[in-house]
């Protein structure tokens, strides 16, 4: 069977990926299950860059018969000059809670309303081959950013992005209706027709 190594050590990432590609007739691995261990300084200046960076070096690392795919994905908030963007990791520090990264957005956004508080997350995929070639394709899902953090589910942003039409945040949806809209499935999807 053909393999699929995901280039990314973050767990919650990893399980939407294995249920978006469950059924693309590849063996999805994760890069630990791969045995590659590798810190890769993502420097680009955009989504796509930073997959490329990353799909391209760990796929030096990675078999022959190993396709390596990296996402790059962010919270881009119109209001803030679609801050924190490819930051989004990094925002007010790589080890502050999700919990006071989100009210941080909240705050900054105080006195805003309805339409001026529209958000997106955006997911930049690259897929890099054993030839060389790489392919990249972005998926977003539009968004505002939520008065106070709602939801169990996901990780990250989620509790603070509300997403009109399901008059919910993506930490409300169930898994399979997150990955059905999000960023990251819409990417993912588009990925797999390359595959
Ligand atoms: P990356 O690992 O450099 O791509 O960092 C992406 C960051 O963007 C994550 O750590 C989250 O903060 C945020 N992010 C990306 N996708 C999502 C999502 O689906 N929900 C919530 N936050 C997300």
């Amino acid at each position: 069977m053909k393999k699929i190594i995901f280039a990314t050590g973050n767990e919650n990432k990893m399980k939407e990926i294995r249920m978006i590609l469950a059924d693309c007739g590849y063996e999805i691995l994760s890069m630990k299950q791969a045995g590659i261990d590798v810190d890769v300084v993502e420097d680009g200046s955009t989504f796509e860059e930073n997959a490329i960076i990353k799909a391209t070096a760990i796929s030096k690392l990675a078999g022959e018969d190993c396709v390596v795919l990296a996402d790059d994905s962010g919270l881009e908030v119109d209001y803030l000059n679609k801050e924190p963007g490819i930051y989004s990791a990094r925002y007010e520090g790589v080890d502050t809670p999700y919990s006071i990264k989100n009210q941080i957005i909240i705050d900054r956004l105080a006195g805003v309303e309805g339409e001026a508080r529209s958000a997106r997350f955006v997911c930049a995929i690259a897929a890099a081959f054993p030839d060389g070639r790489v392919e990249t394709r972005r998926g977003t899902i539009e968004g505002r950013i939520a008065f106070e953090p709602a939801g169990e589910n996901g990780f990250g942003y989620d509790p603070i992005f509300y997403v009109p039409e399901f008059g919910k945040t993506t930490a409300e949806l169930d898994p399979e209706e997150k990955n059905k809209v999000s960023h990251r499935g819409n990417a993912l999807r588009m990925i797999k027709e390359v595959l």
